[in-house]
């Protein structure tokens, strides 16, 4: 486990120097059986039309599966990424090569890079350590973010409180935090983060955020407007036993950790169980897949804590899911081309500022038409200047 990790990675077992940190981690991985990804490599493939893109879906469905889509095919004009397994490698490149599909090697060696991520944060937890702080800027075990969360509920008790929604597949506890300025069952904002486990960086945007959300209210005019007529929703760690199994034994796992009789693999895509749009475009129904959407919708306890506590609370307006990799902004919903009716108010601020929030306020309650909006009017001017995100819209990929 992590721990024993942690003192391999400390001064006392292995002396100095990167080189010695990096073999004696590397030594330590292998003693613990912890998956070894050298020579992977992630190719980027651009289709130049729908039959390419055809030629690269039917490596999804090969049995055994070869590669592993970090971003999928969706449509030509978007690169496709993938990890290729060191042992698939040559089969791969030499299918790519006769269907004349142009790729290029985006990551030479995934090793090499878990490898510095892993002396990277036994170097941050060190310094953690001599400063009893808590790094912001570093990735966290389950068992660091739990007791973060602890030491955060208690520090800031007068807006935010720790609230347990159920338990993984693996017994895990899930838990949410809850900002709240008071009042009764207040409309409410959902946001979680984590539900693929591998994708690191959201935990630590989770994270961020939380602190974030207790340092700049009182400041922060929109954030301020918000929470003192709505609740904020936080679910940092949505897929806890997929997380811990990244630290400990894949880094790479994307799934959760259920098992099933008579199904010879492990896990479901939390994101493809949801009921909206269950078994459609970007699903799959093999359980060896990446994205296994699981034997019917709401069956995984992860997913079923979520409904549960928003189908309870039946006040939550706004549901916000914070995924890595692609750089995209989507909205509802990613399975279908078919838009929302409520698409124009969903590209405010990027589409046109007339047709955004500020316009619905006026006629829908909501944080920006609260009664504490006259007091904060002076400096609560809208944010019509947010970075604009790189790119979007829809897509089949894995998300
Ligand atoms: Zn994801």
């Amino acid at each position: 486990m992590q721990g024993t990790l942690r003192g391999g990675s400390g001064p006392g077992l292995c002396a100095v120097g990167r080189w010695t940190l990096l073999v004696c981690s590397f030594f330590l991985a292998s003693a613990l059986g912890q998956m070894n990804f050298t020579g992977d490599q992630v190719l980027r493939v651009l289709a130049k039309n729908d039959k390419q893109l055809s030629l690269l879906r039917d490596l999804e469905g090969l049995k055994p599966l070869k590669v592993d889509f970090w971003r999928g095919p969706a449509r030509p004009s978007l690169p496709v990424d993938m990890r290729v397994p060191y042992s698939e490698l040559k089969d791969v490149k030499e299918y790519l090569e006769s269907h004349g599909l142009a790729y290029s090697i985006m990551i030479k060696d995934i090793q090499v890079l878990l490898d510095q991520e892993r002396e990277a944060m036994a170097k941050s937890r060190r310094l953690e350590r001599s400063t009893s702080s808590f790094s912001y800027s570093s990735y966290h075990t389950l068992e660091e973010i739990y007791s973060w969360i602890d030491s955060f509920v208690t520090e800031h008790a007068n807006i935010v409180s720790k609230i347990q929604i159920g338990q993984s597949f693996e017994n895990r506890s899930i838990l949410v935090l809850k900002f709240s300025t008071g009042g009764f069952q207040r409309q409410a904002i959902w946001i979680d983060t984590g539900i693929h486990s591998r994708e690191w960086i959201t935990h630590a945007t989770g994270i961020w955020t939380a602190d974030k959300i207790v340092s700049e209210y009182g400041k922060d005019c929109i954030l301020t407007n918000i929470l003192d007529t709505m609740d904020i929703f936080l679910e940092i760690v949505s897929n806890p036993d997929g997380f811990a199994f990244t630290h400990s034994m894949n880094r790479l796992w994307r799934k959760n950790k259920s098992s099933r009789p008579g199904v010879a693999c492990i896990g479901v895509d939390l994101n493809r169980n949801w009921k909206s749009g269950f078994g459609g475009n970007g699903s799959n129904d093999n359980p060896c897949s990446e994205t296994y959407h699981g034997p019917y919708p709401h069956s995984e306890p992860e997913v079923s804590a979520i409904v549960k506590f928003i189908t309870d609370h039946r006040n939550i307006k706004a549901l916000i899911s914070i995924h890595s990799y692609s750089q995209m902004l989507m909205y509802p919903y990613g399975y279908s081309l078919e838009p929302v009716s409520s698409k124009e108010e969903l590209t405010w601020p990027v589409g046109s500022p007339s047709t955004g929030p500020m316009t619905a306020a006026s006629s829908t309650p909501s944080a920006l038409s609260s009664g504490t909006l006259g007091s904060m009017a002076s400096c609560c001017q809208p944010h019509r200047s947010s970075p604009r995100p790189r790119r979007r819209g829809w897509q089949f990929g894995p998300l």
